[in-house]
């Protein structure tokens, strides 16, 4: 990584081309290194008709350069236009985001000032795959997909991460107790990873929980990595909690390429006037050198700039007249920074990384686990007779039922109706109908086949399937409640 010495850079849109000025100014004074490829994104890219807001040339130079370092951008409002952060993500495979949140106190107020956590959260998988059906009248569903490898990427990752910053502790997160196959999993690998890193403390936390603690008690935590959904929340709470969410920086990186930025965004209001904080890019730009295996340069500039806070020369965002000594513009922020390049913090903690930090994973694809059919989920849209669950259930025993799967049950939103489910149970539209061998035999898909064919010929609108498998052995489909 180290003789990587070009990446591609944008501008953004609002403030990102003064603060991307002063982060490039600052690293060049500080001989960084690098060249710069700049690339244009965003608001003009989407209105000229490029609906991710990149164009294809741009492209090419973000996969050739590997590293991006990007100002916000202004995402145009309705037209259909995607997500620029998603689609770069998905894109180049980037599955970690790392954010770190550190209190600078007093210089910037925090109820925590201990507080110094960074959140790794798994960046591809989830309910942000974005696979949703409406599948009845009143039933609509969104798909959650967490995959085995893609769990022990993440995890090894932020246990990498830990060793290469010197960190002590990780936690995850998850909803294990309600989601016991996904976050399940996670929980699962967490607990496996974990033993191949003595040297690292480890804890679980239930994320409701978990959020709690990052809003009440962060400075208990070091490293938390979690799934995508919560990993997005509690990174936000964990920014407002460190009161300094116009100073964080966010990685999200893979195993090549890496995109580092502000967690803010384009700040249109303030756009040309000097006036933007530009340290949420810098902290983006350390990440980034680090990354590059410029470790040594990191360190140099970000123990300049948390000596710069402390010398009391802010930007208006953080300027109070009782604490701050100088109030200055972006440009002047940049050159006190610049001025005390090779000083270090004294009241502040002063950054140290070591030397050669890098952190990668290797997760090696595992023999593929013997799979056994035991029996079918049949989901059923019916309205009808008041939604007396004996009215579907005795005509699906009778009539939707073949020798090789016989109905077990109905549940309800989850809840069993039949048999002998409670009356008080409300019910929509949506009954899942599970079906398995009444000789406890593994079955196969024609037997799926024919056992649709009868549903459909009983008069039943089946409006999709789920197969109930055994892998080696194990059941691999949550039990309904009260089965
Ligand atoms: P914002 O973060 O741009 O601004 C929120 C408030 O914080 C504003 O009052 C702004 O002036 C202030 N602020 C933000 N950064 C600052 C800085 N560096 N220095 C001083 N003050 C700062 O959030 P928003 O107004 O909700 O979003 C504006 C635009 O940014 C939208 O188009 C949004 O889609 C986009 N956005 C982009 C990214 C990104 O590119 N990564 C992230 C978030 C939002």
């Amino acid at each position: 990584m180290g003789t990587q010495n070009r990446i591609t850079v944008a501008y953004g849109d609002g403030i990102g081309p003064e603060i991307m000025d002063a982060t490039i100014r600052i690293m060049d004074a500080a001989n960084v290194g690098l060249a710069y490829d700049v690339i244009e994104i965003g608001e003009k890219v989407y209105k000229a008709g490029h609906k991710s807001g990149i164009s294809p040339e741009s492209w090419e130079i973000l996969r050739r350069n590997k590293v991006l370092l990007k100002a916000p951008i202004t995402t145009p409002q309705g037209g259909g236009y995607k997500s620029l952060n998603v689609t770069i993500r998905k894109s180049l495979g980037l599955f970690a985001n790392v954010r770190p949140f550190r209190a600078y106190p007093p210089f910037v107020p925090s109820h925590f000032p201990h507080m110094d956590l960074v959140i790794v959260r798994e960046n591809e998988e989830d309910l942000y795959a974005g696979i949703e059906h409406q599948q009845t009248s009143e039933v609509v569903q969104t798909l959650k997909l967490i995959s085995e490898p893609g769990s022990e990427k993440i995890i090894r990752y932020a246990f990498e991460y830990a060793r290469a910053y010197g960190r002590k502790k990780v936690t995850c997160m998850t909803k294990d107790n309600i989601m016991k196959h996904t976050d399940g999993m996670f929980h699962r690998i967490f607990n496996e990873v974990k033993l191949e890193y003595p040297d690292i403390e480890s804890d679980h936390w239930i994320i409701d929980i978990g959020s709690a603690v990052v809003a009440a008690r962060p400075e208990s935590l070091d490293v938390v990595v979690t799934l995508n959904l919560y990993g997005d929340i509690i990174s936000d709470i964990a920014a407002e909690v460190a009161g300094s969410v116009g100073m964080a920086g966010s990685a999200n990186t893979g195993i090549s390429h890496g995109m580092f930025e502000a967690i803010h965004g384009s700040a249109p209001d303030i756009a040309g006037q000097n006036i933007a904080n530009p340290s949420g890019l810098l902290n983006g730009a350390f990440m980034m050198l680090v990354h590059l295996g410029k470790a040594d340069k990191a360190e140099l500039i970000q123990n300049a700039w948390l000596r710069t806070l402390e010398d009391g020369i802010h930007t208006g965002d953080i300027y109070r007249a009782n604490r701050s000594v100088k109030k200055v513009g972006t440009k002047e922020f940049a050159d006190a920074v610049i001025e005390r390049l090779g000083k270090k913090p004294e009241k502040l903690k002063p950054v140290e990384y070591r030397n050669g930090v890098k952190v990668s994973v290797n997760v090696p694809e595992k023999p593929a686990k013997k799979k056994e059919l035991v029996g079918v989920d049949v989901f059923i849209d019916w309205r009808a007779s008041d939604r007396d669950p004996n009215v579907i259930g005795d005509a699906l025993l009778n009539e939707g039922s073949t020798d090789r799967l016989k109905l077990k049950l109905i549940s309800n939103r989850g809840v069993l109706v039949y048999p002998e489910g409670s009356p008080e149970i409300f019910k929509t539209d949506h009954w899942r109908c599970r079906y398995t061998n009444p000789n406890n035999e593994i079955v196969n898909n024609s037997d799926v086949i024919e056992l649709i064919k009868k549903i459909h010929e009983a008069g039943f609108d089946f409006i999709k399937t789920e197969h109930l498998y055994h892998f080696d052995g194990e059941r691999g489909y949550s039990l309904s409640q009260g089965e």
